[in-house]
């Protein structure tokens, strides 16, 4: 197929994009992307080439609030004279939910929608922005087809035992169960891994996405074994803004003794906590890095390095060992302080750092054999990437 792509990637305050371009069997090459930014307070829009150079940057004046329609339509704006003259093949978006019943990206027709809408309950903070787009498209441009790929559908062949929680059976099958999360950008790893060293491709791997969100993935033959979010993104490890694992007794505690409501106790676990709650500070790790002689920080950052190395330990358990660690995503790609701390507390499971290999970027960060014991590697994720190739996938199946 010969044409263009575009990849939508909308959250609760950011619309990103990315057109790719297909040609014959290869897989479809960035050309450029961007986002907008801030929607509903401070909107923001910039686009960069593929290779990094700035196309474009906006900013919209104080009061001149953008919400998600008004960014869907100056996108359609900025887009429609740069795709002139290229056919538009399609669109790719990154829904969270895709429930129990997919594993795997699906076209999207009305029925279709109907049943990704059913499932906003179970992702109330995001679902419904990642379909609006689906929905405004499919109004505007009836004929052009669209494709929804799931961060859920990764984890989908995870065993029972794995994805049940111990609950009685009705609440189960209400669909209160472990989903898991950040499928896309596991994939796309396990989809790399054959490259970064066989051994990694058939063994015991567990995959360290660190960005504003984090989660880990264990992963057995490229495949998902266990992972650390659960039911809704707040679960696991401790992110930027987000608790990760807590005890449900402290939102009972929340609700009935420190008299928040629902909505203020869910704000406070996915907005006001993680790394800035700690530190009182910042979500964002160049920062604590920069800062952490502060006593804060630094508790901040270690009950965030403690956590990851406690769920590894997890993770390892669900797989019987560990042949190699992965760390991808803003902070696992680029803060070699948090590798260091995260692999020092691994040792006991054979990882030892290369310091020098760690501070210009591996790939591999660790010393021995690969082949022979335990390694840590540095492998950067590419979740657009992997939407774009899903969203020619399909439409080649058409
Ligand atoms: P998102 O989950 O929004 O896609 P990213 O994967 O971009 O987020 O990760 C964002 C995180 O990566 C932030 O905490 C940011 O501080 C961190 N990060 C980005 N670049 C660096 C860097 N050079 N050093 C340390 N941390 C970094």
């Amino acid at each position: 197929m010969q044409g263009l792509l575009i990849v939508l990637n909308a959250g609760s305050s950011s619309i990103k994009f990315s057109v790719f371009e297909a040609a014959g069997d290869a897989p479809p090459r960035a050309l450029y992307e961007g986002q907008v930014e801030g929607l509903g307070s401070h909107a923001r829009f910039e686009a960069k080439a593929a290779d990094g150079t700035s196309l474009d940057e906006q900013r919209w004046p104080e009061g001149e609030d953008l919400d998600h329609a008004d960014a869907l339509v100056f996108l359609d704006g900025w887009l429609a004279p740069r795709l002139q003259g290229r056919e538009l093949l399609g669109l790719g978006h990154r829904v969270v939910h895709g429930g129990l019943r997919h594993a795997a990206p699906v076209l999207v027709d009305d029925a279709m929608l109907a049943e990704l809408e059913a499932l906003c309950p179970l992702a109330p903070l995001h679902q419904p922005h990642n379909l609006a787009p689906i929905r405004a498209v499919r109004e505007q441009f009836p004929g052009l087809p669209q494709v929804a790929c799931f961060d859920t559908a990764f984890h989908r062949g995870q065993s029972e035992v794995e994805q049940q929680y111990a609950l009685p059976r009705a609440v189960t099958e209400s669909g209160v169960r472990r989903y898991g999360f950040h499928g896309l950008s596991y994939e796309y790893i396990a989809s790399v891994l054959p490259q970064v060293h066989p051994r990694l491709a058939s063994g015991r791997v567990i995959v360290a996405h660190l960005g504003n969100g984090a989660s880990l993935c264990a992963m057995r033959d490229g495949r998902s074994i266990a992972t650390t979010m659960g039911f809704s993104a707040l679960d696991g490890l401790p992110m930027g803004t987000r608790c990760g694992a807590l005890d449900p007794g402290v939102v009972f505690h929340l609700l009935r003794e420190l008299k928040l409501s629902p909505e203020e106790a869910e704000a406070m676990l996915y907005r006001e906590s993680g790394l800035l709650g700690v530190s009182g500070v910042s979500n964002d790790m160049r920062e604590l890095r920069a800062r952490a002689a502060e006593p804060r920080v630094r508790l901040a950052l270690d009950i965030y390095v403690h956590r990851i190395a406690r769920e590894i330990g997890s993770l390892a358990a669900a797989l019987g060992g560990l042949d190699g660690l992965v760390f991808t995503a803003g902070i696992g790609e680029h803060s070699a302080e948090t590798r260091a701390e995260v692999v020092a507390a691994c040792g006991w499971l054979g990882l030892e750092l290369d310091a020098k290999r760690n501070a210009v970027g591996g790939p591999c960060i660790t010393q021995g054999d690969p082949a022979q014991r335990p390694s840590a590697w540095i492998v950067p994720t590419d979740e657009e990437g992997m939407l774009a190739r899903h969203t020619l996938a399909l439409l080649g199946r058409r």
